[in-house]
């Protein structure tokens, strides 16, 4: 495993595995298939892609995800690892070149979509390529229990079967009960699997659930507080899409849309917007984002429930999938229940299907009342019980005092209990409200003693308070397509005086997060200027060149030379190389133009990775780059030459020679401190401090340089 771990450091630039990801690895690498459980961000693509790797010939990667499929091999060409996909967003042409490439086994990883495979093609694949491994990845869209069924997974594991030297199958799923988990491995007849779960929770996730609020003054204060911040609204219908998007577009918000009726042309426009950060927030029904994996959405917001818990969370977790702090808000209304039950009755799917998409849909309703921990609440109902209370969802946070509402809940109770279950809840909520409704006239219902009972309220304020007693379990609705409204027998000790009923009212969420896009520095604005504009060139996201928290730690850390660079999160062998002369130049130029003081170089002797990296990286030598500068300087060139010469910064060469300085090489303090001004240079530091270096160059003789006072500081041990 150490060489998956080297690898992990020399291609992605990761030091170390997340939870599970080196068991995961390793499993497979000893030759076990295997079902892994990873929440969504946990990392699976390199569960498969680091033994894909390791293993000898071509791993087929099947994934129902096309946009996923490009954005992968992308990626992993970025990081210099030959793959390519076979799907039909591919011309003729080219699908048959990437097919001819792929026989000749040019790719260590060859992506495939499920409906473009056969058993000829299997046949075929197998006859003339080495494959080591197969991948599966969104395995549960093999299970009819899961949410995301999809048929043609089904015929996987019969072609599988067939291949001469049945290769290793590893599949992997972020959402799955455990009777998903069981029909998984049943369906794709996995070999004596080795199971992972790796845990549900996404501890930077803090979910809420908002409910009793005016949802656009909410939005547009939520947004406002999240000005910087990139996220997706998923609403239930079309329309409300078009009306939300239009309502942020007229308040400024470079907003975009997507569902299933624009064409794909303009889908595709707005969903490459979204990715290129050119807009920051999505407004979308769930057609949008299978296969999205934009890592900085900092928020998913929820118009509307959805209908399943696991279709939630599958949403809610495209927030976040870099690990930074992140927000998944639910704005619920009792009604949604019925806009859901409605879309289920209307479906497709025989009477089994629909009765378990009505339980799931209870479920969801149940964790949109919840007062529990929802982090909680959500891996429970993934079949994981110990994971601790999250401490930031809503109902950790909610400090409020319940409101007695019993008084209401008996009117209601009592209106719906004379109405003898002949109605639904919109008639329910017109007497109520005393309305003069045609039909509720024809019907006598204003004659019933209470009508107009809650006239002061709107009548939709009342008709959600009744589902609200009906999510509450004091009324039920019949089944059907107009369902009407009756007691239970929980409704009996309210309307007796004997039961009192309170609400929580939960209008809040906690404050936008300082993660890091809100993050506040002028060199990290400067490194995300230069992203886009590289990104721009490349024609690429901005996330394909470096993540937000890559750039956050540069800012940080302000490495100085490449081993540095290389030491951060996010920078592996093949990104270091093409950008690090880049990110170092800003770096420079930003710390010396700041003043600020560098952070003092590690003393540290380059590891044998690194210096192999750093060789790949263009040094061109086992030299570290730092002594290369100093060997010119002791040649006799000046700084502003020897950065000429190699291609990079003057600031960068002057930190270089410093650096050696700072390690004990010997330097000739003369040529880097004029003589005649170290002492004035020395009184500033004593008067500046040396916290930070543009005071000192502000107390000393405008002709001293940033050179000569780090020079002053390291020679006198500052
Ligand atoms: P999933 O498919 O499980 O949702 P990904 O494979 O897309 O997740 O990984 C999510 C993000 O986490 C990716 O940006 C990936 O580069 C990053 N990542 C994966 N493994 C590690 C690791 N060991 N250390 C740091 N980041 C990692």
């Amino acid at each position: 495993m150490e060489q998956a771990k080297t690898l992990l450091k020399q291609i992605y630039g990761f030091d170390s595995f997340r939870k599970g990801q080196e068991e995961i690895i390793s499993g497979i690498v000893e030759g076990s298939d295997t079902l892994a459980i990873l929440p969504t961000g946990g990392g699976k693509s390199v569960c498969y892609q680091l033994p894909a790797l390791l293993l000898p010939g071509t791993t087929l990667v099947i994934s129902p995800l096309i946009s996923l499929m490009k954005d992968q091999v992308d990626s992993l060409r970025r990081l210099g690892v030959s793959a390519a996909f076979l799907n039909s967003s591919l011309g003729a042409a080219e699908y048959r070149e990437v097919l001819r490439s792929a026989m000749q086994g040019e790719y260590k990883l060859l992506y495939i979509a499920p409906e473009r495979l056969d058993s000829a093609m299997f046949g075929s694949l197998s006859e003339q390529l080495q494959i080591p491994l197969i991948a599966i990845d969104e395995a549960h869209c093999v299970s009819q229990w899961g949410h995301d069924f999809r048929p043609s997974y089904r015929q996987l594991a019969g072609w599988i079967g067939r291949m001469p030297n049945r290769p290793l199958v590893a599949a992997f799923t972020a959402t799955a009960t455990p009777e998903v988990a069981d029909d998984i491995e049943a369906m794709l007849r996995l070999n004596r699997p080795r199971r992972y779960v790796t845990g549900f929770a996404r501890p930077n996730l803090a979910l809420s659930v908002v409910t009793g609020v005016d949802k656009k003054r909410f939005l547009a204060q939520f947004l406002k507080e999240r000005a910087e911040q990139s996220g997706i609204i998923y609403t239930a219908t079309r329309k409300e899409t078009e009306e939300v998007c239009g309502m942020l577009q007229a308040s400024g918000i470079e907003a975009g849309k997507y569902h299933g009726g624009m064409g794909d042309a303009e889908r595709a426009e707005a969903q490459e917007a979204f990715r290129f950060d050119r807009s920051r927030v999505m407004v979308a029904t769930n057609a949008f984002g299978m296969g999205i994996d934009k890592p900085n959405v900092r928020f998913v917001l929820h118009w509307q429930m959805p209908g399943d818990l696991e279709s939630y969370y599958q949403e809610a977790g495209r927030a976040g999938r870099d690990g930074e702090e992140s927000d998944c808000i639910l704005l619920f209304e009792p009604a949604d229940m019925q806009v859901q039950r409605f879309l289920i009755e209307q479906g497709s799917g025989d009477t089994e299907r629909k009765s378990i998409q009505l339980a799931k849909l209870h479920q969801m309703m149940n964790y949109s009342r919840t007062q529990r921990c929802l982090q909680q609440f959500i891996v429970d109902y993934f079949g994981e019980t110990d994971v601790e209370a999250c401490g930031k969802c809503s109902s950790c946070l909610d400090k409020s005092e319940p409101v007695d509402r019993t008084e209401e809940a008996k009117m209601a109770l009592s209106c719906v209990g004379r109405m003898k279950g002949r109605f639904g809840v919109t008639m329910a909520a017109k007497v109520l409200k005393g309305s003069r409704d045609k039909r509720l006239l024809e019907f006598g219902l204003d004659r019933l003693t209470t009508y107009g009972l809650m006239s002061r309220l709107p009548e939709k304020e009342i008709a959600d308070w009744l589902y609200w007693l009906v999510a509450e379990g004091y009324m039920r609705l019949s089944e059907g397509q107009y369902p009407t409204v009756s007691l239970t027998a929980n409704a009996l000790p309210v309307l007796e005086g004997k039961e009192a009923i309170t609400q929580r009212v939960r209008a809040s969420v906690r404050q936008a997060a300082g993660n890091a896009s809100g993050h506040v520095s002028p060199l990290f604005d400067a490194l995300k200027q230069w992203r886009r504009e590289t990104a721009s060139l490349e024609g690429v996201p901005p996330f394909m060149i470096f993540f937000d928290a890559t750039l956050k730690e540069i800012a940080d850390a302000r490495p100085m030379d490449m081993d540095e660079l290389l030491s951060i999160k996010g920078i592996g062998g093949a990104k270091g190389a093409k950008y690090g002369a880049a990110l170092l130049d800003i770096v420079q130029t930003m710390s010396a133009e700041s003043g600020d003081t560098p952070p003092t170089p590690r003393l540290q002797t380059a590891s044998r990775a690194h210096r192999s990296v750093s060789a790949q990286a263009g040094s061109g030598e086992e030299t570290p780059s730092h002594l290369q500068s100093l060997q010119l300087f002791r040649e006799g060139l000046e700084p502003a030459e020897i950065a000429r010469e190699r291609g990079m910064s003057q600031v960068t060469v002057e930190g270089h020679i410093i650096r050696c300085a700072q390690e004990g090489e010997e330097v000739d303090w003369d040529r880097i401190i004029p003589p005649h001004l170290e002492e004035a240079i020395l009184a500033a530091v004593r008067e500046a401090g040396t916290e930070k270096l543009r005071p000192i160059k502000d107390a000393a003789p405008p002709e001293v340089t940033y050179f000569a006072i780090h020079g002053v500081l390291c020679k006198h041990g500052y």
